[in-house]
């Protein structure tokens, strides 16, 4: 039990680096939590969030006037960022370069966290190529109305069908409404086999039930319905990195669980950033280990 698991959270100095102006200005009304309370949150848990959202190009919600005033997701650097937030060129459909945000270490974090930032979403490539696709997100939307315990279903048998094609899984609970369905890859395929693969898993999924599942964006098909968005997975997108804040009422976050415990939660939001001891227990337990790593490929089907 003294054995220290492999993603202990270390104790990060980096954060002192980064001062946060306006601690007590309140981001989320409905629960009265600052600026000052999610940068506490980022500078614990950005060791745990590293592992999975460092070096990747990312996107930014940032609401700097707090989460009921108006929010804008950024893709580029507006040269704002100073030297802890690192840009990776990257080429566009048009074929001219932008410059995209990547972060590697917590003063990374805290510095966008500065910036108004509450939620940080990533691609599913890194920036030492970003052109190689090195996780899959599945998506999972349940129409309103639905109950979770049909995401939970649903989460479970995509990994069981996954699991079938040799690929292993993790789930994320979104701090939103779904859970995702994480796929770690090597990066040894393009984007296209990447986007490919998830379109027609997802399509297969809504064959095999249609009742439950559907697989395009239409929403008269959603009703009543789970839709598997594998548009994650297209070059460019973007999903909720793992312990990202929400910009949602009680500032929940998105958090990496175990299949086993899927069965206790009763919705896609069991923590919020004043949740910080339980969510550090959990990373120290061990619980975690190994959470959104496998060294395996896409099956050719
Ligand atoms: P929920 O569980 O409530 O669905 P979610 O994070 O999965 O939470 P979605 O609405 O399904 O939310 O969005 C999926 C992803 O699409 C987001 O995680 C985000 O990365 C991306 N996204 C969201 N808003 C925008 C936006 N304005 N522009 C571009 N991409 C966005
Ligand atoms: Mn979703
Ligand atoms: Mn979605």
């Amino acid at each position: 039990a003294d054995v220290v698991p492999e993603r202990a959270v270390k104790v990060d100095t980096a954060p002192e680096l980064v001062p946060i102006s306006n601690r007590d200005r309140v981001i989320f009304p409905e629960s009265g939590q600052t600026k000052g309370n999610l940068a506490d949150y980022y500078a614990a848990l950005a060791p745990a969030m590293l592992a999975f959202a460092a070096n990747r190009p990312i996107s930014l919600v940032r609401c700097p006037q707090g989460r009921a005033k108006q929010c804008f997701f950024q893709k580029h650097d507006s040269g704002s960022f100073g030297e802890h937030v690192g840009q990776v060129p990257i080429r566009e459909k048009d074929g001219h370069t932008e410059d995209y945000l990547y972060v590697k270490d917590a003063a990374g974090i805290l510095t966008c966290v500065q910036m108004g930032t509450i939620e940080f979403h990533g691609w599913c490539s890194r920036t030492e190529d970003v052109e190689k696709p090195d996780r899959m997100v599945i998506d999972l939307d349940p129409d309103e109305g639905l109950d979770f315990e049909d995401a939970k279903r649903a989460a479970k048998d995509i990994r069981d069908k996954l699991s079938d094609l040799g690929l292993v899984s993790f789930a994320m609970l979104s701090g939103g409404k779904g859970i995702h369905v994480v796929v770690p890859l090597r990066p040894d395929h393009s984007w296209a086999e990447h986007a490919d693969f998830a379109e027609r898993f997802a399509r297969a999924l809504g064959m095999s039930d249609p009742e439950r599942y559907v697989a395009t964006m239409s929403k008269a098909k959603r009703k009543g319905r789970i839709f598997i968005d594998w548009l994650r997975n297209q070059r460019g997108s973007t999903a909720v990195m793992p312990y990202s804040a929400r910009a949602r009422a009680g500032a929940p976050v998105a958090i990496p669980i175990t299949w086993d415990e899927l069965a206790q939660f009763k919705d896609a939001h069991p923590f919020s950033i004043g949740d910080i001891d339980k969510l550090l227990e959990r990373e120290n337990s061990g619980l975690l280990t190994g959470w959104g790593t496998a060294a395996q490929s896409l099956p050719k089907i």
